[in-house]
């Protein structure tokens, strides 16, 4: 057994196709005729240009949009005039067009690789990809077709290129094993598009697998098995069908309503932390966005994003969702999440320091830029605005003043916002929790933030192992915050949802149903999930687990009865 990257669900099992790097050596030489030399720079480009559209359009059949707009990146630097610009002046200082556009190439190969941001890197391998389209052209190679290959293959390679991806008949690859790229890579996300089982980044996989080989490809925990035993080979096959059919039982939920067993309606919305992570939500089918973790947006740069950008980015999330909820929380620092450029001073408590609205609040105009844009964007959806780490009323009531303040001076300025913009609270914090039916009264929503409220009530901290045992939500004291939470939104009349990942938990569902829970966010790919667990409860059914699992005294016992119910 080998481990790699797990990059894209479910289970292959075939014989491995290699696809060997194609030589594309050349003996760089002097030209004494530039301009025909230019030309037959020209002419391979434009071949590639050709080529690479038809690809584009084969991807767009059997993958996507997206993935045919990765193919539709290389034909932009194809066609970039500082990459053909610098090779032709090259080929006119006498080089062939070999060594020139590889030189060329390399360049920017060089400076993408060696930047930090992921999207970045990727640049790299796409010019890397380019580069070896353009050179097999000029140096007239012929190129193995993926195309060709029978069904039960498994490709292996050093990279996955989309060019490579684009020859892929969905049938006949049963799986994919690579020897280099991320979660992130464009080769992982070209798997997934095309839903075959992929393992990235296994060391060495082009020298150890061999042609032919038989395999087995799990894509799910990113392991690969060559030469597989017949037990191996009965337990996997097995694991395949019991893959394919939850999926298929998922895909039934696919744009329905979440509803009840008993047809009482919920909401089921996403957490995101980009803009663009707007795009999975419409694409996994989540009902909108119960939290945008705007911190992201203030990390991976080295200063504070401008109201501008940030306005650009809320309102480009609120167009992608096109008038489904949108639930920006303010921003969220400290605690695990360090900024360098904001300066905050080390603690010996960063949980219970200087952080989230305890920050934001001490630096007004940082508050108000970010206000400022959320409001502002407001007018291009349904967005509401969520604070963090409330734990006393003061809190959210100098908050909700400094939006009333800004929504005054927009409207001075003739700036069209949502005069009407909800403005809710995170329930996180022990304190929030036990004050839950004084904040109820002052905040048009709540929602339950497990993952800090979970620490918060139990006094650990998720990140030390050697109190990793008391970190979970199903602990009594907990489940008892919940409740209280939950109950006193109701008794106010107000909704209540929970963005941490508890949420998605199916042992807790039945829970936060009979609690009076309406909305839960969770991350894009469990949506079809959570739907499926959600179906399986009436109110009835709920109040009888939840009854019986808040009269049991330790996790263990909750955590041991729920798994009976579910
Ligand atoms: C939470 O605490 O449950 C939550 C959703 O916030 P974060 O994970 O961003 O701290
Ligand atoms: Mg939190």
């Amino acid at each position: 057994m080998i481990k790699g990257t797990a990059a894209s669900d479910g289970i292959g099992i075939g014989k491995i196709l290699l696809l060997e790097e194609t030589v594309l050596e050349f003996t760089p030489h002097a030209v004494d005729d530039p301009a025909s030399e230019i030309k037959r720079f020209h002419s391979a480009v434009n071949t590639l240009v050709e080529e690479t559209t038809r690809d584009a359009a084969a991807l767009r059949e059997t993958a996507g949009e997206k993935e045919a707009l990765i193919m539709e990146g290389h034909i932009s630097l194809l066609n970039d005039p500082a990459l053909k610009g610098e090779t032709e002046n090259l080929i006119k200082a006498g080089q062939c067009a070999e060594e020139a556009y590889s030189s060329m190439c390399d360049m920017f190969i060089g400076i993408f690789s060696s930047m930090d941001d992921e999207m970045m890197r990727q640049r790299a391998a796409d010019v890397r990809d380019i580069k070896a389209g353009l050179l097999r052209i000029l140096l007239g190679v012929k190129q193995t077709k993926v195309s060709d290959a029978p069904k039960g293959t498994v490709l292996l390679t050093k990279e996955l290129t989309p060019s490579v991806t684009a020859g892929i008949k969905k049938g006949n690859i049963v799986g994919i094993i690579t020897e280099t790229g991320g979660k992130t890579s464009h080769s992982a996300i070209l798997a997934r598009a095309l839903e075959i089982p992929a393992v990235l980044s296994v060391p060495n996989a082009t020298s150890v697998l061999k042609n032919d080989q038989a395999v087995i490809v799990d894509g799910s925990a990113g392991v690969v098995i060559p030469d597989p035993s017949f037990d191996e080979l009965n337990e996997y096959t097995e694991k395949r069908e019991k893959f394919l059919r939850d999926k298929a039982e998922l895909e039934k939920f696919r744009g329905l309503k979440t509803k009840g067993a008993d047809g009482a309606e919920y909401e089921l919305v996403c957490n995101i932390g980009k803009p663009s992570d707007a795009e999975k939500v419409i694409e996994f089918d989540g009902e909108g966005v119960g939290l945008f973790r705007t911190e992201f947006l203030f990390m991976d740069r080295s200063s504070v994003p401008t109201e501008e950008e940030q306005f650009a980015a809320y309102q480009k999330a609120a167009l992608i969702l096109k008038g489904k909820p949108l639930i920006i929380r303010t921003l969220d620092i400290g605690g695990d999440k360090e900024i360098p450029y904001m300066g905050l001073e080390k603690e010996e408590n960063p949980f219970m320091g200087f952080r989230a609205i305890r920050y934001c609040l001490k630096n007004r105009e940082l508050f108000r830029t970010q206000l400022r844009a959320i409001l502002r964007a407001s007018a291009f959806g349904d967005i509401r605005i969520m604070f963090p780490l409330i734990t006393c009323v003061e809190e959210l009531r100098e908050g909700k003043a400094i939006i009333e303040e800004l929504k005054k001076e927009l409207t001075l300025l003739g700036i069209t916002f949502n005069k009407e913009i909800p403005v809710g609270i995170m329930v996180e914090t022990a304190a929030a929790a036990t004050i839950a039916d004084v904040l109820a009264k002052e905040s048009a929503f709540f929602s339950i933030g497990t993952n800090d409220l979970t620490g918060y009530t139990m006094s650990c901290d998720r990140g030390n192992s050697n109190v990793a045992y008391l970190y979970s939500a199903l602990q009594p004291a907990v489940l008892r915050m919940i409740e209280r939470t939950i109950r006193c939104g109701v008794e106010a009349g107000i909704p209540v949802g929970m963005c941490g990942e508890a949420a998605a938990n199916p042992k807790l569902i039945p829970l936060l149903i009979s609690f009076g829970l309406t909305e839960f966010s969770v991350s894009a790919p469990s949506v079809l999930r959570v739907r499926k667990y959600i179906a399986k409860w009436s109110k009835a059914e709920a109040d009888r687990v939840a009854k019986k699992a808040m009269s049991l005294t330790t996790e263990q016992e909750v955590s041991s009865y729920l798994a009976t119910e579910i």
